[in-house]
């Protein structure tokens, strides 16, 4: 195999090897180099010891935060570039970290520590991929494997747990059959494990191709910490819009959403307001009136839980609460949405609810209304449309001016003009405007 390192990363690894160490680029970057895919970024493995790579680089800036654990940060050209010693991690008494860690100038001990044989090649160009535990084959078979014992790894590591459903979601590998039975038997382990380190596996995991797979094989594991995930499966949906059970929906429009991360997080929670909101009337239907608000209550307490970041949150559950809200048909009902949840939220709107329509009885049923919700937007935004209250032509200011004195009174008459101009955009002109405000004031 033949692959080209970044300039920068060969130039580092040049140079602790001109001072008599070795040193080569580790982990994921090899692994994506092989699958001919761009690495994210370059890590690097090293035998020097921190003090001893600081000296080789005592004319860059270096960042040393990392150093207990045997990292140090150099900056080359204003981009960071991790640089981590050969290590061996000592007991682990808490599912998460190692007592201690000591030094090694053997890179298989440092393999030997890694996660996944796919996680433990290495490469420089003088000595080419170095592949000690056959993560070479078990990318060509697509296979996510613990290196070692799988039972001791994961309670070494109980987050590694979480990497496996990551990676194989991502990857679009298959899960080795003996890491595969001690995720299932250990996967309590979890509950040692800050919920913030979870949960950005969890997010990479719906993002990935294999989503899919991996939740349904492993929802047990989900289950962990988001134990209103079992509720899903069991709740089946009797009505003749749906052929699937909450569970198996949700997936389905988790899979046809477009990869990006806040579409992924909404359509995963988009439905856990159904169990609650499950009623069966006297003809053997369901019905699951309100489960929107309730999901979006539900979302947000959960992704709380789970420390995602309020933007995060909000965006979420608003897109969850308006899911199953009718699409506008005309265009002061679009501007109505959209003077309520914005314009990044009405597109999002439309990608949810096309993916949640994709994974119902009739896929295509509401084609034909997504595309006018699209029309009438695109149309609002090239007309330059009021849709806003500050898109107004006429402020709390010139009603002042005009006589009006009190607040209330303001904003009663703000809000008066602005639904009319909703309804005729021709009226958002000031000379309109003003004289509309006169006649208000005398009424009021
Ligand atoms: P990504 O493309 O997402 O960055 P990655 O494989 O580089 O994937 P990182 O989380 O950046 O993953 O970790 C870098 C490397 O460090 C891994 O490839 C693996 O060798 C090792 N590693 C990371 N986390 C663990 C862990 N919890 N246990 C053992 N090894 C780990
Ligand atoms: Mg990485």
């Amino acid at each position: 195999m033949n692959f080209k390192l970044p300039e920068k990363v060969n130039s580092i690894i040049e140079l602790l090897k001109a001072n008599g160490y070795e040193a080569y680029a580790v982990g994921g970057c090899v692994r994506d180099m092989v699958m001919g895919v761009a690495p994210n970024d370059f890590d690097i493995t090293t035998s020097a010891l921190p003090e001893e790579t600081m000296q080789v680089f005592k004319d860059f800036r270096i960042v040393e935060t990392g150093v207990k654990h045997g990292t140090v940060t150099v900056i080359c050209n204003h981009e960071p570039f991790e640089i981590t010693t050969y290590r061996i991690d000592g007991d682990y008494l808490d599912n998460r970290h190692p007592e201690s860690v000591s030094f090694s100038r053997k890179l298989k001990d440092d393999l030997a520590r890694r996660d996944f044989t796919v996680n433990t090649l290495c490469y420089n160009e003088e000595d080419g991929l170095i592949d000690l535990f056959g993560g070479i084959d078990d990318i060509e078979n697509k296979i996510i494997r613990c290196v070692g014992n799988p039972e001791k790894r994961f309670s070494e590591d109980a987050l590694r747990i979480m990497r496996a459903l990551r990676f194989s979601s991502t990857l679009g590998f298959s899960i080795d059959d003996e890491t595969t039975k001690c995720i299932h038997s250990q996967k309590d382990l979890l509950k040692n494990i800050a919920i913030e380190r979870i949960r950005d596996e969890f997010t990479k995991l719906l993002c990935g191709k294999k989503a899919f797979g991996v939740l349904s094989e492993f929802h047990d594991v989900i289950e962990v910490f988001i134990p209103e995930f079992a509720e899903l499966t069991d709740c089946e949906q009797h009505t003749p819009y749906h052929v699937y059970d909450v569970g198996c929906h949700t997936l389905h429009a988790l899979r046809d959403v477009e990869s990006k991360k806040l579409l992924k997080i909404t359509m995963f929670f988009h439905d856990f307001g159904k169990p609650k909101a499950k009623f069966t009337d006297s003809d053997g239907i369901d019905h699951f009136k309100c489960h929107a608000s309730i999901g979006a209550k539900m979302s947000r307490e959960i992704l709380k839980r789970m420390r995602y970041d309020n933007k995060t949150i909000e965006k979420v559950s608003t897109l969850i609460g308006i899911h199953s809200e009718p699409c506008p048909k005309t265009k002061t009902d679009a501007k109505l949405l959209l003077s309520e949840v914005g314009e990044e939220n009405y597109r999002d709107f439309i990608k949810v609810r096309r993916a949640d329509c994709l994974a119902k009885a009739d896929p295509h049923s509401h084609d034909e209304k997504l595309k006018v919700m699209q029309d009438l937007l695109d149309e609002i935004i090239e007309n330059n449309e009021c849709y806003r209250l500050s898109d107004l032509e006429i402020d709390g200011n010139d009603l002042i001016k005009l006589g009006f004195s009190n607040g209330k009174d303001i904003n009663l008459a703000l809000q008066i003009l602005f639904i009319e101009v909703l309804v005729d955009n021709e009226k958002n002109n000031k000379n309109y405007l003003v004289s509309r405000a006169k006649a208000l004031l005398e009424e009021i």
